[in-house]
């Protein structure tokens, strides 16, 4: 995909990052993984979504970032009403506006740290070295700037997450999601991967993270909890900006 072959994606005068009206996904065989749900998250927040394991937390998550489309309501992110955007409109809002972590972070053998986060910005059509030097300093925000040599058989699992992250934010994502970040991390590795997800928000990301870990949601500014589809509880906007 050349830079000519990418439609920009404008952002829209809203407060909300993420907009779900009445929001809800079958799939076949009946699940209703997500069941009417209404929520809206603003650009600045530090959210979790957290239910036990089936409650449909990676369902929002994938409708969230435009991986998914609802089977009906409306779902609206960064301004734009997904519904209405064609596919490669879609895919180039998701490019650039969207960044995702996930538990399983499958780096390519062989290929160095720096390249692999390089390609965090393929889409937009900057040449190799530029793309390179801000992998650079993605690998340095996220503590890894020693690490940008390595292939990846030399990393730590939560240096591989590290690098995940680097490559999800190297585009200056409006929105970050990651779903399970810690799941396949020691708790170390794990409160260091959830350290870096919050200096991010401080320095200015919309940041949201799904977990099943209630102990892990408690360190949320803001916490959604969802059962069998729906929300049951919804801390709300909190924090300085937005006190209710
Ligand atoms: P969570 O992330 O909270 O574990 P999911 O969103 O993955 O929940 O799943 C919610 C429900 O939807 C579960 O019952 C799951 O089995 C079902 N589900 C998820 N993905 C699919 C799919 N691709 N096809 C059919 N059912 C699915
Ligand atoms: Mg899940």
């Amino acid at each position: 995909m050349t830079s000519q072959a990418t439609p920009q994606v404008i952002s829209q005068a809203t407060p909300h990052v993420v907009e779900f009206a009445a929001v809800t996904k079958t799939y076949p065989g009946h699940v209703t993984a997500v069941d009417r749900v209404d929520l809206a998250i603003e650009y600045g927040e530090l959210a979790c979504v957290v239910g036990h394991s089936g409650s449909g937390k990676s369902t929002m998550l994938h409708l969230m970032g435009t991986l998914d489309r609802p089977s009906s309501g409306r779902v609206t992110v960064d301004g734009h009403p997904v519904a209405e955007l064609s596919d490669r409109e879609v895919s180039a809002l998701r490019a650039q506006r969207i960044g995702f972590v996930f538990q399983q972070f499958h780096l390519a053998v062989g290929v160095p740290v720096l390249d692999t986060v390089a390609d965090g910005l393929l889409y937009a059509g900057i040449p190799l070295r530029e793309r390179r030097r801000r992998a650079a300093d993605a690998l340095t925000r996220v503590g890894l700037d020693h690490r940008i040599d390595h292939l990846p058989h030399q990393l730590s699992g939560g240096e591989r997450q590290r690098a995940a992250v680097a490559r999800a934010v190297i585009g200056e994502p409006a929105l970050l999601l990651a779903d399970e970040p810690t799941g396949n991390l020691d708790s170390a590795s794990g409160a260091a991967v959830l350290e870096l997800l919050r200096d991010l928000h401080t320095a200015g990301t919309t940041v949201v993270v799904i977990t099943h870990d209630r102990e892990m949601a408690a360190a949320f500014d803001r916490r959604v909890e969802m059962r069998d589809g729906r929300i049951i509880a919804d801390s709300g906007r909190t924090g300085p900006e937005g006190e209710r």
